[in-house]
């Protein structure tokens, strides 16, 4: 399976070195805008409350394979309210896609064979209940203690609610059966959604806390070289690198916040569009961050001398 293999992510880096192909690597699939959660800061939950029929999605599914992805990122809404998403899972690993479900964790996972699990935890028991809703922190428990051989991660994103909780978390994370701590930041929109975000000062802040806290907490999984990155004016994106389809299958190749607004790069520090590229950009750590999603690694990058992955860069990017 070329597309499994880390090998695939280096022939694209080369394609768009020498060739400028930019043709999108991750995608990101809502198959239902339905969910059984009402949380504080979403804007997606029951905008569109039809889900497509599995054929369709079979569809889009080989779409994305044909445009060039190697992930496609299964979420929602909440992802498990669909009776077939076994089907849809099993579909994306028969064309030859490694699958990762992102979900909220409250109804259990499916039993299937996953590349990895993504699940939303905003905070310590306390500040993630506030987001997400009473009781919402316990059932997530409960799904990890039933669930405790999936390649799990928790995804926090850091807002104006959870940020004075960073260590109480990684301490109850740690001490459960997730493999791994992943941290994001929310986006400043504009409506209801922004208005809890980190300033840009805040933000670093507890970037650099995340960095010292690694130490202590060896899951964290989040690369040093994302949180160097945190509220720098410089940073790279790449934002051709995503696809996002919606449950009423429009597709966005690119920033995934300019269809709601004009973008403003020196705010964001969404970890979807800033992990993927600097792997992209081939930081070492940040490729070591992409294989816990079962990613073949016949090269380990770290083997990998200086000058030739300056030459596989081709040019700057
Ligand atoms: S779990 Fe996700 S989709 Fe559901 S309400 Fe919360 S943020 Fe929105
Ligand atoms: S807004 Fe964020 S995701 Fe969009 S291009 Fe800028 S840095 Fe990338």
């Amino acid at each position: 399976m070329f597309r499994h293999s880390i090998l695939y992510f280096l022939y694209r880096k080369l394609k768009y070195a020498y060739l400028n192909d930019r043709s999108p690597l991750v995608a990101s699939i809502k198959v239902t805008q339905r969910c059984n959660l009402r949380c504080a800061h979403c804007t997606w939950v029951n905008r569109i409350t039809t889900d497509m029929p599995l054929e369709r999605w079979k569809d889009i599914i080989d779409d994305t394979y044909r445009r060039g992805c190697y992930i496609i990122f299964v979420e929602g809404g909440e992802p498990t309210l669909r009776d077939d998403l076994t089907e849809i899972i099993k579909y994306i690993k028969s064309v030859g896609m490694l699958c990762v479900l992102f979900t909220n964790g409250t109804r259990g996972l499916p039993d299937c064979d996953l590349d990895a699990v993504w699940i939303s935890i905003d905070g310590s028991h306390s500040s993630h209940d506030i987001t997400r809703g009473e009781g919402t922190h316990e059932k997530i428990m409960e799904t990890l203690e039933n669930n405790p051989d999936n390649n799990t991660f928790s995804m926090t994103t850091l807002s104006k609610t959870n940020a004075g909780d960073i260590e109480e978390l990684c301490k109850e994370l740690s001490a459960t059966s997730l493999n791994g701590l992943i941290f994001n930041f929310m986006y400043p929109y504009k409506g209801a959604e922004g208005k809890n975000a980190l300033s840009t000062e805040e933000r670093i802040k507890c970037a650099q806390q995340i960095l010292k806290l690694k130490k202590d907490y060896p899951k964290i999984a989040s690369s040093d070289s994302y949180l160097r990155a945190v509220g720098q004016p410089d940073k790279s994106c790449y934002p051709w690198l995503l696809l996002m389809v919606t449950a009423d299958a429009k597709i966005t190749h690119g920033c995934t916040v300019e269809p709601a607004e004009e973008r403003d790069c020196n705010q964001c520090d969404m970890m979807c569009g800033l992990e993927s590229s600097l792997g992209f950009e081939l930081k070492r750590d940040s490729v070591n961050f992409w294989k816990h999603i079962n990613i073949d690694t016949p090269l380990n990058v770290d083997l990998v001398p200086d000058w030739a992955l300056r030459l596989i860069n081709g040019r700057k990017i």
